[in-house]
C-alpha cells in the first residue's frame, strides 16, 4: 500500500502491546529505528493529509483481523529462509539496505564479550597465571573483583602482588636488581620470600600472635589469608604492625569497617 491510496480514517490492528505503548518516546532498545520509521511516517501522513485519522489498536494474537493473519502468515514464511524474503523493490525505501542498522546495545554486547575472550586468552598464557590459579583457581573470573570491589585500591593491590609474588620483599627486589640481597634482614640464613615474612621470620613473632591467635592454624595458608575477607583484616593488620612495607606499598587501609 501506498501513501497515495491511503483513504482516512484509517485503523491499524497491533498484538504488540509494547510496540502501541513505544509510540511516543525515543528510546535505544534494539529495534528501536523500526519504531522510529513508524513515527515518523505517521508524523509525514499527518502533515501531508488534512483528514489523517488513525487508530492503533491492540488485537490479541491477530485474531480474526485478516489483513493481521496475512502478515503473520508471511513473517513466519520469510523466517524460513532468505528465498522467501520479499523483492527489494516492495520494500519501503528504508529497508532495501544489505543489512539492517545494528543496535547500540548489542555492538556493545559484542565489543565487550571479544575484549573479555581476549583478555582471557591473554591472561591464560601469562606466567603469572599457573602461580596464581595456584592460590586461587577464580581469580581470573569475578570472584576476585567481588571480593575486592569495595577495598582501598592499595589493599587490593597488595593483594594482587601477594598472589603474583611481585611483592617488595628482597627475593623479589633482588630478582629485579632493586636489592644486593634475596634474604633478610634479620635472619640471614633466610630468603625473605612470603612464606618467610608471613610465616616463618622471627623477627615478627609478636605481629603474628593476633593472626594466629584469631585464625588457628588456618593462619599458615596463604590462599586463606588472601581469599577469606575475614582473614584479609588479619592480614592487613599484620602487614602494617610489621611496617615491612610502609616505604614501598605505604600504611594499607583496611576494607569497609565491619565487625571481625
Ligand atoms: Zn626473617
Amino acid at each position: 500500500m501506498s501513501e497515495n491510496n491511503l483513504s482516512f480514517p484509517l485503523s491499524i490492528s497491533i498484538d504488540n502491546q509494547a510496540a502501541i505503548q513505544s509510540g511516543e518516546g525515543f528510546y535505544s532498545r534494539p529495534g528501536s529505528y523500526l519504531a522510529d520509521r513508524f513515527r515518523r511516517m505517521m508524523q509525514k501522513l499527518a502533515r501531508d493529509h488534512p483528514d489523517f485519522d488513525i487508530t492503533i489498536r491492540w488485537v490479541p494474537g491477530h485474531e480474526g483481523v485478516h489483513g493481521n493473519e496475512e502478515a503473520d502468515k508471511a513473517a513466519k514464511l520469510a523466517a524460513t529462509g532468505k528465498q522467501h524474503n520479499s523483492p527489494k523493490t516492495r520494500l519501503p525505501q528504508y529497508l532495501r539496505l544489505e543489512s539492517l542498522p545494528l543496535s547500540i546495545s548489542a555492538l556493545k554486547q559484542a565489543h565487550h564479550k571479544a575484549t573479555h575472550s581476549r583478555w582471557t586468552r591473554m591472561w591464560s598464557k601469562s606466567p603469572r597465571f599457573t602461580r596464581i590459579q595456584q592460590i586461587d583457581p577464580n581469580t581470573i573470573n569475578r570472584s576476585f573483583l567481588k571480593l575486592t570491589a569495595t577495598f582501598p585500591k592499595r589493599l587490593t593491590s597488595m593483594l594482587m602482588n601477594l598472589r603474583s609474588h611481585h611483592i617488595p620483599l628482597n627475593r623479589h627486589l633482588h630478582r629485579i636488581g632493586k636489592s644486593d640481597t634475596p634474604n633478610c634482614t634479620h635472619c640471614p640464613q633466610s630468603e625473605e620470600t612470603i612464606h618467610h615474612f608471613l610465616f616463618e621470620c622471627r623477627h615478627f613473632h609478636r605481629e603474628r600472635h593476633d593472626l594466629t591467635n584469631a585464625l588457628g592454624h588456618k593462619a599458615s595458608s596463604l590462599s586463606f589469608l588472601l581469599t577469606d575477607i575475614n582473614a584479609i583484616h588479619y592480614l592487613v593488620r599484620f602487614v602494617n604492625a610489621t611496617k615491612r612495607f610502609k616505604t614501598t606499598l605505604g600504611e594499607i587501609k583496611m576494607p569497609v569497617p565491619r565487625t571481625i
